[in-house]
């Protein structure tokens, strides 16, 4: 069971791997947790995730053939953040083979423009605590947290400017990526406007 989650800004990638990844009982890996991690001990990684820089499909890709090869992973996992190249789903493939084993689904998550939006402009996080908010999740009282009772400010580059960008880049840099799971047959679109706890059942379904 080897399911990679894919999707858009706002599509909630981090919290359905969760949810399918708990239901399943195998590892939820994110590649950008994993990433920041190592970037605690290694300098060039830091600097590479402080300006916004890919990581290279090489060092990723040995990184990522460590972690499946941990025993929790015998089972299987569910992959967020990665592939973010045609390349490193290529070696993806090749990594897996030489384990006998392939990419089992990818689930595109997918939501209309107006709610990534809705959703981005709509986020805020108290300046105390840390903790965040959201439309699906709003505080009690406007602009405090229901934790600490903190300000809640939204993030600087939370505009619809950064967003159309971050939107289009997405479609641009996904694309020859989808193309290449929907040529074998194993990619599915998921509605991540719906229920969070879909993504489950979705996987269950045969493509
Ligand atoms: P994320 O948490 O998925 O947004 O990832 C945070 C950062 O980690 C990204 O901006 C990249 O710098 C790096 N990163 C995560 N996954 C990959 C990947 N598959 N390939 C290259 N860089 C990655």
């Amino acid at each position: 069971m080897i399911y990679i989650l894919t999707g858009g800004p706002a599509t909630g990638k981090g919290t359905r791997s969760d949810i399918l990844a708990n239901a399943l009982e195998i590892p939820h890996i994110s590649t950008g947790d994993m990433l920041r991690n190592v970037a605690k001990k290694n300098l060039e990684i830091r600097e590479k995730l402080s300006n916004g820089e890919l990581i290279s499909d090489e060092i990723i890709t040995d990184l990522l053939e460590q972690r499946i090869l941990e025993d929790d992973c015998k089972e299987g996992f569910v992959l967020d953040g990665y592939p973010r190249t045609l390349k490193q789903a290529e070696l993806l493939d090749v990594l897996l083979a030489k384990y006998g084993r392939a990419v089992t689904k990818v689930m595109e998550l997918t939501i209309p423009d107006e709610l990534a939006f809705k959703r981005i402009l709509g986020r805020s996080k108290c300046t105390h605590c840390g903790a965040s908010y959201g439309i699906d999740f709003p505080p009690k009282r406007k602009g405090r947290c229901d934790i600490c009772g903190g300000h809640l400010a939204v993030r600087t580059d939370d505009t619809a400017e950064t967003l159309s960008k971050r939107i289009e880049t997405y479609r641009e840099n996904s694309k020859p990526i989808l193309d290449y799971y929907r040529d074998k047959g194993i990619l599915m679109t998921v509605d991540a406007s719906a229920h969070p706890e879909r993504v489950v059942e979705e996987a269950q379904m045969e493509i």
